[in-house]
């Protein structure tokens, strides 16, 4: 059990979270997906506390975070050449690129698997707390496994107090929804996990842009999956969430014959001024949408809402990414009005 420290960004506290990290022990780290439970990606045991910390399944793979491309080399093999041009033109920034990992990533943090997943945050404390390690961080969400992502400092604090020595605090995270996880295949790209970097984005390339079934589908039990992670049950609030595809107008009257107390609807902040019941708002454009739908997803509970219809967000852009963390929030609860 630890009273768990909250950190600011100052260098001070950035060199007081290193020698935590440098000691085995696993801190709270922003970036600018979202919040991230950080270790030495090389310390076995280290990684083991992120683990234990999340309540994560041991067979979920975590994304080391370096500072720089500098470092890549030392850590994967067999780089495509198309991971360099990613890497160019999006790193530091919210992706994570599938590579063959070289020995010296111990098989806990990548659960066994012969690849590791390799980001670069945006992040100036998140680079900045790397380099004062002197080793890779390896971070998944700091939130409890399965509870929806943090995005501020205090939702971490809410998950991991007791759990963790410290928490660096550097404010809300400006995209919200974790990175794009990509892998490399027959010269194109994979997208197993949608983040901020689009399709689109990923289509500029020139090359073949997969999109992995369970971004928008739910998996089967048993069926195989390339990105482990896609399997469990996550960003789940205690209420249940329905998602909701049509009109406003439909959709007011789906919640009229559906309403009770503990019904909320989760609207477009445009949509606010013509909806008579209970309502919390998520945005109005993907961005927006993206960067709050965490924190709507924990404020519900906090509201005591037990059951909350969404209005589908757009799949455009960054739209997708916060579709598909809403459909798993809703464990694929769609409703067609
Ligand atoms: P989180 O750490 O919560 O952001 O989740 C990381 C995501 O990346 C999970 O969905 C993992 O399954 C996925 N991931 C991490 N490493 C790999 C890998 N080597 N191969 C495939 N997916 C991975
Ligand atoms: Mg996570």
């Amino acid at each position: 059990m630890f009273e768990t420290r909250l950190l600011s960004s100052d260098k001070s506290d950035i060199e007081f979270a290193a020698e935590l990290i440098n000691i085995g022990e696993v801190v709270g780290m922003p970036t600018e997906t979202v919040y991230g439970l950080a270790a030495d990606a090389l310390n076995e045991s280290a990684v083991k506390k992120i683990f234990e910390a999340k309540g994560r399944p041991q067979d979920n793979p975590l994304i080391v975070h370096i500072s720089g491309l500098h470092m890549l080399d030392k850590y994967v093999c067999n780089v495509p050449n198309l991971a360099y041009k990613i890497a160019e033109r999006f790193c530091p920034g919210p992706i994570t690129m599938i590579l063959p990992k070289r020995d010296i990533i111990p098989s806990i943090t990548s659960s066994g698997l012969d690849t590791v997943g390799i980001r670069i945050p945006f992040h100036k404390t998140a680079r900045e707390l790397i380099n004062a390690c002197g080793t890779p961080l390896a971070a998944p969400s700091a939130n409890l496994s399965g509870s929806p992502s943090p995005t501020t400092a205090a939702h971490v604090m809410n998950d991991m107090s007791g759990r963790i020595p410290a928490i660096i605090d550097g404010g809300a995270c400006a995209v919200g929804v974790e990175s794009t996880v990509i892998s490399f295949e027959n010269g194109g790209i994979r997208i197993l996990r949608p983040g901020f970097v689009s399709v689109d984005d990923l289509r500029n390339f020139g090359v073949t842009v997969y999109c992995d079934k369970g971004i928008t589908e739910a998996i089967g039990e048993g069926e195989k999956v390339l990105s482990p992670g896609m399997k469990y049950k996550h960003y789940s609030p205690k209420a249940n969430v329905t998602v909701i595809v049509g009109s406003l107008e439909n959709f007011i009257k789906y919640v009229s014959e559906h309403n009770g107390d503990n019904v909320y609807a989760m609207l477009y902040d445009s949509d606010a001024a013509s909806y008579p019941y209970k309502y919390v708002t998520y945005g109005d454009n993907a961005e927006e949408q993206a960067a709050q739908l965490f924190g709507v997803l924990r404020k519900i509970d906090e509201i005591g809402a037990e059951q909350v219809y969404a209005r589908c967000p757009s799949q455009d852009g960054v739209g997708l990414a916060v579709y598909n963390r809403l459909l798993r929030s809703a464990g694929f609860e769609v409703v067609n009005v």
